[in-house]
């Protein structure tokens, strides 16, 4: 029942917590933006009108029973409140922080339309934050121990979601990584001022100490074999996401001071977490002193071009050949970058990398926007006599990213993949093409996000539980 805290949105503006300065936060990799006090989270939270038909909910991929925790957070009741989100959501505090929540939740808020939605996102890590500061955030403990165990491979939001969902009802549950630390680009991918790592590290070691297993260093297709894997467990799920970087064909890509983004973001990271990093460490993977030029438009150019600032570059520029509206990085993040002193060059296109022996340049033509292709998306076309060169002493390509060929890297020629090389599945039953082996996250959707990754981790521990469910009572029929 809604109570007189709610459906304050016509009398209280919408506040988010506050934005550290453009000056401040350039100089550091600390998150930028402050938590709720108690009485910002319940002021906001009050805004919502607690609709009959949340669209919010229904455009949360993991349809969070927003309206509900809203209202326990406008009357104090916090605990219920984070309850409630933690039901369906296993990292609430690391969604409220890095999902692109104009374009789901909020972006669907029905108040957004003149009056600004309600700030679900920064309520949500507030709730959570709480939840761990005062203790009710608990490892989990199975109401039964089961004998049956389940190999996942992949440490990031598909598999350690999947992995708690499983120790939820018992099964023994492994994970197993080829890096050092268990949350995938929670942890080597997505920069600190967006997620700081503790927060990635508090959650793994929740869940080690509620019994999942961490094998790191431990390259499926390398140090041990999907077969292997196979014999050991008594299902398998596949979540390794996607990491091969889309190239870029054009003349000079060969030279020095050209660097594929997520090598850039995984050095910034590793130093960030205080690991030796020699390539940071001798200049290579550092953009301190030069003029830095990052291609591409997404989520992870953004993240490129702001770790740049952030380690000292003299000029940064993001180019792009779409335009501003067409960009598919999260127009938050565009908007950050710009006040950190990104500049942008929209509607143009790479045509050659310039230098000797190391980039000096980039050759650039503009583009204008033709006619929409099947995708419904307007096809880049270049200009005629547009070229122009931007002069940098380091380029970034972030171009997108395509699966590893895991047929081969496993040695399993009967998975079978789509032309896109994800993995294919059964969508009801998330199986692949091998018994008793399943796929979840990006390795499944392509480069997606952190929310969907947990979505689809969660589907994943449901089916492989049905799955298993199954085999056992077809064993005991077969035994009597
Ligand atoms: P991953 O997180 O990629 O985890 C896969 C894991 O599998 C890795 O730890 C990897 O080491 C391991 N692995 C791979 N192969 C093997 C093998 N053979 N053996 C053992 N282990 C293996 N999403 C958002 O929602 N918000 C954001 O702000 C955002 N920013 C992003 C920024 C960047 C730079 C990038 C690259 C992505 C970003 N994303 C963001 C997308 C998001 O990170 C992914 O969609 C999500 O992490 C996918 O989860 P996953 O578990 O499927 O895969
Ligand atoms: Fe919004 Fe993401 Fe939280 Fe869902 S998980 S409510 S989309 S911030
Ligand atoms: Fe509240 Fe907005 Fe969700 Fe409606 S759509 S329940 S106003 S948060």
């Amino acid at each position: 029942m809604t109570t007189d805290r709610m459906l304050k949105f016509v009398d209280t503006a919408k506040r988010s917590p506050t934005k550290r300065s453009a000056d401040e936060r350039a100089t550091d990799f600390g998150e930028i933006y402050a938590e709720f006090d108690a009485a910002g989270a319940g002021e906001q939270a009050g805004r919502c009108s607690q609709c009959g038909v949340p669209f919010c909910q229904v455009h949360c991929p993991l349809h969070n029973n927003i309206p509900d925790w809203l209202m326990l957070t406008a009357e104090g009741r916090l605990e219920e409140a984070y309850e409630v989100a933690s039901a369906t959501n296993n990292f609430p505090e690391i969604c409220g922080r890095i999902c692109p929540q104009d374009r789901l939740c909020e972006g669907n808020c029905v108040i957004e339309k003149g009056f600004e939605s309600v700030t679900i996102g920064s309520v949500e890590k507030y709730i959570t934050e709480k939840a761990f500061e005062n203790g009710w955030v608990k490892p989990v403990v199975p109401p039964r121990e089961r004998t049956e165990s389940v190999g996942i491979i992949g440490g990031g939001p598909a598999g350690l979601a999947a992995g708690e969902q499983l120790r939820k009802r018992g099964y023994q549950v492994h994970v197993y990584d080829r890096y050092d630390r268990m949350g995938g680009l929670l942890i080597y991918g997505i920069p600190n001022f967006k997620l700081e790592k503790d927060v990635v590290e508090r959650r793994s070691a929740l869940l080690a100490d509620g019994g999942v297993n961490y094998h790191p260093n431990t390259e499926v297709g390398v140090t041990v074999s999907m077969e292997e894997l196979r014999a050991r467990h008594d299902a398998v799920l596949i979540a390794t996401g996607v990491y091969k970087a889309r190239d870029i064909q054009c003349p000079g890509v060969g030279l020095d001071g050209i660097y594929p983004a997520l090598d850039y973001l995984t050095a910034s990271n590793r130093k960030g977490l205080g690991d030796a990093v020699p390539a940071f460490d001798d200049g290579t993977l550092n953009a301190a002193g030069k003029r830095v030029l990052v291609i591409g438009g997404g989520d992870t150019a953004m993240d490129c071009v702001r770790t740049a600032v952030r380690q000292g570059a003299t000029s940064v520029t993001c180019l792009y050949r779409r335009d501003r509206a067409n960009m598919p990085g999260s127009q938050r993040e565009v908007a950050n970058a710009e006040d950190e002193g990104v500049v942008f060059q929209w509607l143009s296109a790479p045509e050659a990398f310039m230098g000797d022996r190391r980039v000096t340049g980039v050759r650039s033509h503009r583009i204008r926007l033709g006619v929409a292709d099947a995708t419904g998306r307007q096809t880049p076309q270049p200009i005629e006599d547009s070229s122009f060169v931007i002069d940098c002493d380091m380029a970034i390509t972030a171009l997108g990213f395509d699966p590893e060929d895991l047929p081969s890297a496993f040695g399993t020629a009967e998975l079978k993949v789509s032309r896109w090389g994800t993995i294919g599945i059964d969508f009801r039953s998330m199986m692949t093409s091998l018994d008793g082996v399943f796929a979840a996250g990006d390795i499944v959707r392509g480069a997606s996000l952190v929310v969907w990754a947990v979505r689809d981790g969660r589907d994943a521990a449901d089916r492989i539980h049905d799955h298993l469910t199954a085999k056992a009572a077809g064993a005991s029929r077969d035994a009597a």
